[in-house]
């Protein structure tokens, strides 16, 4: 039938989330995935930087050493590559990632930093952009301290990094706040959103 015809040709749709550090979008991201509705799959950056205690490599990050992300640069094997927080540590989005699952009409969320974003608004300009942000920069710097994990200097360079991100993500078309102690209300919002518009691309067609 043609509601048949039209629900396997649905394209996929590219949802770039951004945010601060310490917003707390891989736990957003990660109760999302698990819905499973609406269905949508998460790119795997590559990253310079060592895995934290807890991360796989190819689960959390493609941990690469900087000569090998160097020489997947100069092959064109990334979609968007940056340098985030001035410890010259690469992080980028694999095309293989995004292009074939795009192509065969799987969703795909990339978790990138504003400036990567931009990158890939530009060439992907139907892409759903949201940023996640906190309620409050009080409340942004009290999850960073929490995690305990990172020298007073890691603290204030993400906390100048996060209130640049903040400042210039005007831009973005969705805005979601990840309230204190409410994950679950930001990832209904997110989960909306992209419903909402896998239906409008349906409907477009
Ligand atoms: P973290 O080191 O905390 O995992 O990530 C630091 C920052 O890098 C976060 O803002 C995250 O969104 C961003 N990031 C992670 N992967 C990518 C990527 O592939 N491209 C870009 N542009 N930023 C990324």
């Amino acid at each position: 039938s043609n509601l048949r015809r039209m629900t396997n040709t649905n394209p996929g749709i590219l949802v770039i989330l951004s945010g601060p550090s310490g917003v707390g979008k891989s736990t957003v991201v990660r109760k999302l995935l698990a819905l499973g509705d609406p269905a949508i799959e998460l790119s795997i950056s590559a990253t310079t930087r060592s895995p934290r205690d807890g991360e796989q490599n190819g689960i959390d990050y493609h941990f690469l050493p900087k000569e090998e992300f160097e020489k997947r640069i100069d092959e064109d094997q990334f979609l968007e590559f940056v340098e985030v927080f001035r410890t010259g540590h690469l992080y980028g989005t694999l095309r293989s990632e995004v292009e074939a699952r795009l192509a065969e009409g799987i969703s795909v969320l990339l978790e990138i930093d504003v400036e990567g974003a931009a990158k890939v608004q530009d060439k992907y300009p139907d892409a759903v952009t949201i940023f996640l942000s906190p309620e409050s920069s009080e409340e942004l710097e009290r999850r960073l301290r929490d995690r305990g994990t990172e020298t007073e200097e890691a603290i204030q360079r993400r906390l100048a990094t996060a209130q640049h991100e903040m400042e210039t993500s005007a831009w973005y078309r969705y805005r979601v706040v990840n309230m204190a102690d409410a994950a679950d209300d930001a990832v209904t919002q997110l989960a909306d959103i992209i419903r909402q518009e896998k239906e409008e691309r349906c409907s477009k067609n």
